[in-house]
């Protein structure tokens, strides 16, 4: 790609580059250079948080093995105007395709921002032959969420790697209509402008026919240095709060073979999993790594499947541990469909002390109809008893609860700003002041509310606002959508869950 002459233009183009150039290809060829048929994968958030999406870089793989496409990869920023790709620079708008990846609600406000700063219609059915076909796919396809029918021309659901014979059939230049037309011959395909509804959501069983290990290892975000392995896909466990209970089943595990053969090569791997401690042969891969002085460092884990020999193998590497007990009393933790025991909890804190760790991480949700002021001050009781068991740098991290379409909590109501202040103001008074407290950001937690709940009439009405709006910004767009929370509120439909 020729450097642009534009010093904005430039400065973005170096970025991109710079990113580009701080990773580590692991694999040779990805690119597909011979394929035809260009298609840009956008993450629609930072570097750092798209490096660490082993779906993102799983996705881009796949697609470039489709004969005629060649997929290169997009992430956002806030101050890029031409959007260039990670792998060679190539400006967006020679992309035929843009297939974005939406794991999180808020990512749909870039998505929106992208869409406009390149003068893209907001609304499928309102997209012109010119205009590049919009695809979604990614975790939010899992559920029957209203934006979906809005925004993409084409959404994708499921696991990609379950698609990818029927995508090399229909993925060659063609028209914007007939490329429309391929997509909608599909199960798995929702596309709007023919009103056609997926009949199954793709689903990937045996994890192992394509291992899901990264192309790509990154120098920056949470998994910097390592290579990413999927060891579970969805989720065994059953908590009424959280769409990978409803929507990602069954859970599927890759063969240790395939994480054997990674530590043979001597590398850092990060393994991937809703919950690390369900992997069934996470003591032999402990045990191997202990053996190869490998560093291997894990996404999360669940209280009560902890022990000292994985907590101590971890200690070497890390400085803290992380646990989420969600709610201080059991009763709430049952309606959240985690009932663990409080002495399984002060096991869990014990372990992780006698394993030699000085920090726990504790992340926490409020903001239930049911909560008494007796349930939130158990919080600062449950850390006091991590300090006495001898931890002496405790951190939390508290979520007001947001109910999620696709799952049991989903036809539940957000508690109304109001509420969560006061009940917020109740948990700080408990914390002892030594321990180190964040409150995610309310608002940011009633847009996810929004985007996830939203009907289909309200995103109709909220992009015909924005669509032609001289003074776009972000910020408009949110606060847009914070005026429906109320309207959203008042809503009394079901939702329905998307399975195959
Ligand atoms: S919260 Fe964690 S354990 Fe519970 S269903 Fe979701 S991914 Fe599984």
């Amino acid at each position: 790609m020729r450097r642009p002459r534009d010093k904005k233009d430039f400065a973005e183009f170096e970025f991109v580059r710079s990113c580009k150039k701080s990773e580590l290809l692991i694999e040779e060829n990805v690119l597909n250079e011979k394929g035809d048929l260009k298609v840009a994968l956008i993450f629609p958030n930072s570097y750092e948080i798209a490096a660490s999406n082993l779906g993102f870089h799983l996705v881009w793989k796949l697609f470039n093995k489709l004969p005629r496409v060649r997929c290169e990869r997009f992430f956002y920023d806030e101050t890029f105007e031409r959007f260039y790709s990670l792998d060679c620079q190539t400006p967006l708008d020679e992309f035929q395709i843009w297939a974005f990846c939406v794991h999180f609600e808020n990512d749909i406000i870039n998505v929106i921002d992208i869409l406009k700063r390149k003068s893209v219609p907001l609304i499928n059915v309102e997209r012109r032959s010119f205009d590049p076909l919009i695809i979604f796919g990614g975790i939010l396809t899992y559920a029957d969420l209203d934006f979906l029918k809005v925004i993409p021309d084409v959404v994708l659901h499921g696991d990609f790697e379950a698609m990818v014979e029927d995508l090399a059939q229909i993925l060659s230049p063609a028209s914007r209509d007939e490329l429309l037309e391929r997509f909608s011959k599909l199960d798995f395909s929702s596309v709007k402008v023919f009103e056609k509804k997926a009949k199954e959501v793709a689903k990937f069983l045996d994890l192992s026919k394509s291992a899901p290990i990264s192309p790509v290892v990154p120098a920056r975000g949470e998994f910097a240095g390592r290579v990413l392995v999927e060891v579970e896909r969805g989720c065994v466990w059953n908590c009424s709060f959280c769409m990978m209970s409803s929507c990602k089943k069954p859970a599927r595990f890759v063969d240790p073979n395939v994480i054997t053969k990674l530590m043979e090569k001597d590398l850092k791997l990060g393994l991937i999993a809703s919950n690390v401690t369900d992997y069934p042969w996470l003591e032999d891969i402990v045990q191997k790594a202990r053996e190869k002085n490998i560093w291997i460092s894990v996404s999360s884990l669940r209280l009560d499947r902890l022990n000292e020999n994985l907590l101590s193998y971890l200690k070497q590497h890390q400085h803290s541990f992380t646990i989420a007990p969600e709610s201080a009393t059991f009763k709430i933790r049952q309606i959240l469909g985690k009932p663990f025991t409080d002495s399984q909890i002060e096991k869990a804190l014990q372990l992780g002390r006698k394993s030699g760790f000085s920090q726990v991480k504790l992340y926490f949700m409020y903001g239930l109809d049911e909560e008494t002021e007796e349930d939130l001050t158990a919080i600062g009781k449950m850390v006091s008893k991590a300090y006495e068991i001898g931890y002496n740098d405790v951190r939390l991290t508290l979520n007001a609860f947001v109910p999620k379409k696709g799952t049991k909590l989903g036809t539940r109501k957000m508690q109304d700003a109001k509420i969560l202040k006061e009940k917020a103001k109740a948990i700080k008074g408990s914390i002892p002041s030594r321990c180190d407290v964040t409150f995610e950001s309310l608002k940011q937690l009633q847009l996810q509310y929004i985007i996830n709940q939203a009907p289909e009439g309200t995103w109709l009405e909220v992009l015909a606002k924005i669509q032609h709006t001289s003074n776009w910004s972000k910020q408009l767009f949110s606060n847009i959508l914070l005026s429906f929370f109320s309207l959203i509120e008042e809503r009394n439909d079901g939702f329905q869950v998307l399975t195959s």
